[in-house]
């Protein structure tokens, strides 16, 4: 990809939002809370992102989506606009596998299952309690828990 389009692209103006368009409004209100400038493209990915039901999606899945609904913009754009997103705390990033990141629009800590091979992420449903987490080494304390659930489909014996 040419580095001078992407960074045009990444660095899209300020769009005014009309104030009739109340899902709009409110995700420009979502992106300055969390001190982004509201982007064509960020406002873009945050309203098929960030309003409605909680979703796990992928920047290849986020893209596929985004180029279903007729936005133009590239795979590095939603990589980039999902990374900007996450570093401000409105999504949080899941590493599944060594090259999976998954990126989940619920950010607060909450155990998933993976399904291996079928690069799907979900929520354990009804939560998971610890008996006992470690305590953390000295001088430091637990950022965060992440518990990934590794699911594979059985193997059906003929
Ligand atoms: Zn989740």
């Amino acid at each position: 990809m040419d580095v001078l389009s992407n960074l045009h692209e990444a660095d899209s103006d300020e769009i005014a939002v009309p104030a009739e368009d109340e899902a709009a409004m409110r995700c420009v209100q979502l992106l300055s809370d969390a001190g982004l400038r509201p982007t064509r493209h960020r406002l873009a990915l945050g309203q098929m992102l960030l309003q409605g039901d909680h979703r796990h999606v992928t920047a290849e899945s986020l893209y596929d989506e985004a180029m279903a609904a007729n936005l133009r913009l590239s795979l590095a754009t939603v990589y980039n606009t999902l990374n900007q997103f996450t570093e401000a705390g409105l999504l949080r990033r899941i590493a599944a596998d060594g090259v999976k990141s998954f990126f989940d629009t619920d950010t607060s800590v909450h155990p998933h299952f993976y399904m291996e091979g079928e690069d799907v992420l979900v929520d354990v449903a009804g939560g998971l309690a610890f008996s006992k987490v470690p305590e953390a080494l000295p001088g430091h304390e637990i950022a965060r828990l992440d518990v990934i659930v590794h699911l594979r489909r059985k193997r059906v014996s003929s």
